[in-house]
């Protein structure tokens, strides 16, 4: 059961002077025995003040779920000193590594969602009845951007990132059929209700 669920950090993505300014949207999961940190990003100040505002204790954090290796995404893991690390594939404990399953949490899916990178995952659960994905960056846009999120323009936006883009428009799809709201690796969540009658 999924005990707790928030948004803790929406991520954003902007250019200033030739330089970009990001870090990705982290969220904080409570099931019956783990208390999850999913991309803890890489602004760590505001990491730690939203850590505190929510009263979640670093110490108490024993996985940190990472969507994808892009360093916006992955930087901050190391403020969470009880915590194992977990991708996709893979869980990491010190120097200890093992390929899990991808049941590893009761009531939470992991998804192989490739296509920005090869190792891309997501998370889906239900909260409060919502089926919520947290779809790293399968979906992402910069802050200037205007998004049209019920149209079908946003399966197929541009990702100039991406690794393979008929992988990722594969993914965004797997992520709309299955679930209500989407949370993006960065920019706002938006329902899928409309878009998923399009597809
Ligand atoms: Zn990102």
């Amino acid at each position: 059961m999924i005990k707790q669920f928030k948004l803790l950090i929406e991520g954003y993505a902007s250019i200033v002077a030739n330089e970009w300014i990001v870090n990705s949207s982290t969220c904080f999961i409570e099931t019956d025995s783990s208390k999850i940190i999913v991309d803890p990003g890489c602004n760590s100040d505001l990491l730690l003040q939203k850590l505190f505002e929510n009263n979640i204790d670093v110490n108490d954090i024993n996985f940190i779920f990472i969507t994808h290796s892009h360093i916006d995404h992955i930087l901050n893991f190391k403020l969470f000193h009880n915590a194992k690390l977990l991708d996709g594939y893979f869980l990491y404990d010190g120097d200890r590594l093992v390929i899990h399953n991808s049941a590893i949490f009761n009531d939470i899916t992991i998804l192989q969602t490739p296509g920005h990178t090869n190792d891309h995952c997501s998370m889906i659960f239900e909260f409060n009845n919502i089926k919520i994905a947290i779809a790293g960056d399968v979906f992402w846009w910069s802050d200037n951007e205007e998004i049209k999120f019920d149209t079908i323009d946003l399966i197929y936006r541009e990702d100039k990132f991406a690794s393979d883009f008929n992988q990722l428009v594969e993914s965004r799809k797997l992520l709309v059929l299955n679930s209500e709201l989407i949370i993006p690796g960065h920019g706002k969540s938006f329902p899928t209700t409309k878009l998923r009658e399009k597809l």
